[in-house]
């Protein structure tokens, strides 16, 4: 069962939440944007099946036992529509159309029609209007919460309806413990998928299903053949797509931005300690800063252009290009 104290990382977001259910001002419009894997969705679950409970004495604890409860957990509770796109995929004025029907009718077993809507941007404009229409006249005892991460998307018109609750990146050390929980992984590897995915536990524990820690030995090792033979032929990408190739990108970005703060005598934090002695990062920490900067400037030019559509054939040839320093 999910309730608020499994969020970790979001204190802000999860007290605000707490105290509209304190106060009973759970019904209304939120929106939730930061950044995806930051916990947003399990908090749009916390948050409902505490308002569902029947057993609930405490405003934001839910008892987990209750019908309610259980059916909230399974996303089956009757007056609950949750509506999550299939990747880049449109929300589509039918699926607003079929909430707007629903919501016109009386909640079932609670006091509350509830709509949750992931990756909110991705509805069309049409049905961007038909939603808008609904949170103009919302019917009494309605709870809608919009999550996001590309708010700009969004009408205007609809932002300026709700109430908006933001989640931040989760801090290194959560995101280690979140991760360490749900997987069997060492404590290094989870400090570098902290750092990797950007304090996203999400996407830190999507990385482990695809073996990102493999594909990073595999960066390093190319990198440290480059440092023991000054040979920087052995860059290479032969079948790589275009996700995988960005990821790669990401990280050698992430080796090189390391390195320039070594050089700078900044405080380098992304990357494990047990690399810091290695012949590769002695070879690379004798380039110039300018050169360190001009590396990491081509590498994000092509993961720019790999998210535009530039061939990622194309972009894993000029790839060793990039890192020799020819462009
Ligand atoms: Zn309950």
């Amino acid at each position: 069962m999910t309730s608020f104290s499994d969020i970790k990382g979001q204190k802000n977001a999860v007290r605000f939440l707490s105290n509209c259910l304190l106060k009973n001002r759970a019904s209304g419009s939120y929106l939730f944007t930061g950044p995806s894997g930051t916990g947003r969705a399990l908090t749009a679950k916390a948050f409902i099946t505490a308002l569902f409970c029947s057993n609930n004495t405490i405003a934001s604890e839910p008892c987990g036992k209750c019908l309610s409860c259980l059916k909230t957990e399974k996303r089956q509770h009757p007056d609950m529509f949750w509506v999550t796109p299939e990747k880049n995929k449109n929300i589509k004025v039918e699926e607003v159309r079929d909430i707007c029907a629903g919501f016109c009718l009386k909640p079932y077993e609670s006091d509350f029609n509830v709509c949750v809507m992931e990756e909110a941007h991705m509805m069309t404009r049409e049905a961007s209007n038909a939603f808008l229409k609904m949170l103009e006249q919302p019917p009494a005892r309605s709870l809608f919460i919009l999550i996001t991460d590309q708010k700009e998307l969004l009408l205007p018109t609809i932002i300026s309806r709700c109430i908006e609750v933001r989640f931040s990146s989760v801090s290194v050390g959560d995101t280690v413990d979140i991760i360490r929980n749900l997987a069997e992984i060492e404590e290094e590897e989870a400090y570098f998928l902290a750092h990797f995915s950007q304090g996203s536990p999400g996407a830190a524990l999507q990385m482990i299903n695809e073996d990102v820690s493999g594909r990073k030995k595999k960066i390093l090792e190319m990198l440290t053949r480059i440092a023991e033979e000054d040979n920087y032929d052995c860059l290479s990408w032969d079948k790589e797509g275009r996700d995988y190739l960005t990821e790669d990108l990401e990280m050698l970005i992430m080796f090189f931005r390391e390195i320039a703060m070594a050089r700078e005598n900044l405080e380098n934090v992304m990357f494990e300690k047990s690399i810091q002695d290695t012949s590769m990062y002695r070879f690379f920490g004798k380039y110039s800063i300018e050169k360190i900067y001009g590396i990491m400037e081509r590498l994000i030019n092509i993961k720019l252009a790999l998210s535009g559509n530039i061939n990622p054939k194309l972009a894993a040839q000029i790839l060793p290009g990039a890192v020799r320093g020819k462009s």
